[in-house]
């Protein structure tokens, strides 16, 4: 079972879903090719699942919770389950990013980053599992009352093609420690590392039906799984429109959900900021992962008096970025499909049209394969915050700076999109520091730094259109989770 994908990816062949702990074919016996964005050659395929095959999946998981010994037992034993996950993980590390990085066109050290914080995941919620409990309340003299807290039941994760194996353990890591089961859809574009942490949580002792996965397309298989009446909770990371969708049907049966959802996310320097030790950090927010990351630092605000400076320096070092295949290990690597790398231009070009100035452009490797989804990284100022390449993410290298006159001024600018997930703050000025911080609309605020998706420990989401519910840390374990209040009359 366990060398089942490894092997078939090393030969180009089929990838299967994971449902009950077998490998299943879609029903309908349809597949999906899937390529590597780095040369748009075809490398593996997958099931393109359809209603009946997520039935199944969630029937599987459904079981598995009723009548299983997932829910039941100890919640000790659910953690060295995650644990030891965590540490197959490590074990089949190079594997994984090797995966990981050809089946999303990701630079491999990205790859190898991401394993890591996959196998920290595991680690911290098989470590967490049983150290969360309920109260004691006081209440009527002759009661006594006290809440427990339960898992939701089935739950079902809709995951995306950028950080597939990063959102899916931090998905899975907090909702299998609290005994929930779990079916995960993955985005057709990048599947093949679920199936295979699929596979490894049956090696470390997660039973079958706990953790399923069927693939396919959204429209088919993930609108059926966050419609299914068997289902509990939906967690979903991906775009805004696909989120309003999957909360629609999740609607249909009153269903619980977290959103994780896109961002436009602002870095705020400010004149007496550390700006040598700011420009590799601001650069890199946004040139991590190809800029396809919903917490990519995509805007920068600049204090006035420093605005020349801070600007000429991100233009140089844009200038010299390079985005080339996976295996170069570049500055980035290929978008992830060629609708997203048409999308990317196209809001690249809208903007030179609305007179924007393109300030530099990074490059594409001359050797990189014609066929490759690349984009050279572009860097736009001085931006109006009023512009669409200010005001919607881009989910690509696409960088805008604005100058901004005081700190009223910036807070207001920073605060000014749909958006709400991360922001950073760059000042010496600790009382600064804490207005600032407080003032920002986001769910995570860097003061002189910044984490794109980092920080496994760290609550994580979004306020207005950037979602709701929290994911990693402790957080993420109550969301995972319901309230049941008991109250004893004991006279
Ligand atoms: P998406 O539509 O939001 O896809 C995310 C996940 O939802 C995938 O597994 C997708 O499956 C699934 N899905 C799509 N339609 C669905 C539906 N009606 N019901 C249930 N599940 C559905 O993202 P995308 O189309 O791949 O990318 C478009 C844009 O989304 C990007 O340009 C970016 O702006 C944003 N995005 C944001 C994040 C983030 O982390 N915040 C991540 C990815 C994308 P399939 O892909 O297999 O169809
Ligand atoms: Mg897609």
């Amino acid at each position: 079972m366990g060398t089942h994908l490894s092997r078939t990816v090393a030969q180009g062949l089929a990838v299967m879903n994971l449902i009950d702990g077998k490998q299943m074919e879609a029903l309908s016996g349809k597949r999906i090719d899937v390529a590597c964005p780095s040369d748009g050659k075809v490398f593996a395929s997958i099931p393109a699942s359809a209603v009946e095959d997520v039935d199944m999946a969630v029937q599987a998981a459904r079981r598995a919770f009723d009548e299983g010994p997932w829910g039941r037992m100890p919640a000790v034993e659910r953690g060295r389950c995650l644990t030891r996950l965590g540490l197959l993980i490590e074990q089949h590390g190079d594997e994984l990013a090797a995966l990981e990085s050809r089946d999303t066109g990701k630079p491999i050290r990205q790859g190898r980053a991401d394993v890591t914080a996959t196998m920290r995941y595991y680690e911290f919620y098989g470590g967490a599992a049983d150290k969360i409990h309920g109260d004691t309340i006081p209440f009527l003299d002759g009661y006594t009352a006290l809440t427990l807290r339960e898992p939701h039941g089935v739950v079902a994760g809709i995951i995306p093609w950028n950080y597939p194996l990063q959102i899916l353990a931090r998905v899975a890591g907090a909702a299998l420690a609290m005994g929930n089961t779990l079916v995960v859809k993955p985005a057709e574009d990048a599947s093949l590392s679920a199936v295979r942490i699929a596979e490894l949580a049956l090696e470390a002792g997660v039973p079958a039906g706990v953790f399923n996965v069927i693939t396919g397309y959204g429209r088919d298989a993930g609108a059926a799984l966050s419609a299914h009446p068997l289902v509990d909770y939906v967690t979903f990371t991906g775009s805004t429109a696909t989120g309003t969708a999957i909360q629609q049907a999740a609607a249909t049966n009153n269903r619980g959900v977290t959103m994780e959802l896109g961002g436009k996310s602002p870095q705020i320097v400010f004149a007496d900021a550390d700006i040598e030790a700011a420009l590799p950090v601001l650069v890199n927010a946004v040139i991590q992962n190809g800029g396809q990351t919903c917490s990519a630092g995509s805007r920068i605000l600049i204090e006035q008096p420093v605005y020349e400076r801070v600007a000429s320096a991100l233009a140089d070092r844009f200038s010299k970025l390079v985005a080339g295949p996976h295996d170069a290990d570049l500055d980035l690597g290929a978008l992830i499909n060629p609708m997203q790398k048409e999308r990317v231009a196209g809001m690249v070009a809208a903007a030179e049209e609305a007179g924007v100035t393109l300030l530099a452009r990074g490059t594409v490797a001359s050797d990189a394969p014609s066929d490759g989804y690349y984009f050279a990284p572009a860097l736009f100022g001085s931006v109006d915050p009023g512009q669409a390449i200010a005001q919607e993410e881009v989910f690509g290298p696409v960088l805008t700076v604005t100058p901004f006159g005081d700190e009223a001024d910036a807070i207001r600018i920073a605060n000014s999109t749909e958006y709400g997930l991360v922001a950073g703050v760059w000042t010496k000025d600790g009382a600064r520091q804490h207005r600032v911080a407080k003032r920002v609309r986001a769910g995570q605020v860097f003061v002189n730094g910044y984490g794109a998706g980092g920080g496994i420990e760290l609550p994580f989401g979004g306020f207005k259109k950037s979602g709701h519910g929290r994911e990693k840390g402790f957080e993420a374990l109550y969301d995972m989770s319901a309230t049941k209040t008991v109250v004893f009359n004991h006279g």
